[in-house]
């Protein structure tokens, strides 16, 4: 969708009465400033308790995926931009792999890091790095001092032309092996593991960033929050619509928008 996305607070609440599946993003989307406020996680509760199912959709690593479907009232989480979904079942945390992530994947991720590093003298590697399994961040925007957005998009050019799949995100630079992104796994989850049907009408996107991309190409309704106002020019597909306030504000602009709709269901 080319257009540019509606304002959230002028769309009628009714165009969301279909929605059951809530995916968000994490990053400057539940958190502002790199925290989970309190309103976004309070909402997060409120969606669970008015039957929403809320599945984050994130390029975090498996270590906080495993600490967040343990934690959070969520109904499972696709981490590390596609390459696996967890579910937390009786018997504990299950992982199920996107069937694309190759066996080769870590050793292709060290030769990758090596050649960034002999490139890039001064080269931020994520500080969360230690906790993925299938993708190498590279901090330009997490920790200071931060750095211009053109680096991240000369690193991610760099890690595309070593063969590897590459996405700016507002904080890391994030690249991996094989052919698996966030969109492909939400289809994969949907279609094939959970078999929901007309699940792309029942479902809504929220994210704020270059790497949200492919969720708001894939449904048929996706809001970014405010903060997104920046990355918009590079975007191919825009979101649908975008709320008015930034970060864990806007997440819960929407979720009261989708409680609203929902309320007048009942
Ligand atoms: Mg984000």
């Amino acid at each position: 969708m080319l257009n540019k996305p509606q304002l959230l607070s002028q769309v009628d609440s009714t165009q969301f009465k279909d929605v059951h599946y809530i995916f968000t993003d994490i990053d400057d989307t539940l958190t502002t400033d790199g925290k989970l406020t309190a309103g976004s996680f309070s909402m997060l509760w409120k969606l669970k308790e008015a039957g929403f199912e809320v599945i984050p959709v994130t390029g975090r690593p498996a270590g906080w995926c495993d600490c967040i479907i343990r934690q959070w009232p969520v109904n499972g989480i696709v981490g590390e931009n596609g390459a696996f979904y967890l579910k937390e079942e009786p018997d504990g945390v299950r992982r199920f792999l996107h069937p694309n992530v190759p066996a080769q994947a870590q050793k292709k991720l060290q030769q990758l890091q090596s050649a960034l590093q002999q490139k890039y003298k001064s080269l931020r590697i994520a500080s969360d790095q230690d906790y993925r399994l299938f993708d190498l961040a590279i901090d330009f925007a997490e920790d200071e001092p931060k750095l211009d957005l053109s680096y991240a998009y000369e690193i991610a050019d760099f890690c595309t032309q070593f063969g590897a799949v590459s996405k700016v995100s507002s904080i890391h630079v994030n690249s991996w092996f094989g052919k698996y992104t966030k969109d492909s796994m939400v289809t994969y989850l949907m279609e094939e593991l959970l078999e929901v049907d007309e699940w792309k009408h029942r479902s809504i996107f929220i994210g704020d960033s270059p790497n949200d991309e492919p969720m708001f190409r894939l449904l048929d309704l996706s809001c970014a929050v405010k903060n997104i106002e920046p990355f918009l020019p590079s975007l191919e597909f825009q979101p649908q619509f975008i709320t008015e306030n930034q970060g864990g504000e806007g997440f819960c602009e929407l979720g009261n928008v989708l409680l609203q709709a929902a309320s007048k269901l009942s």
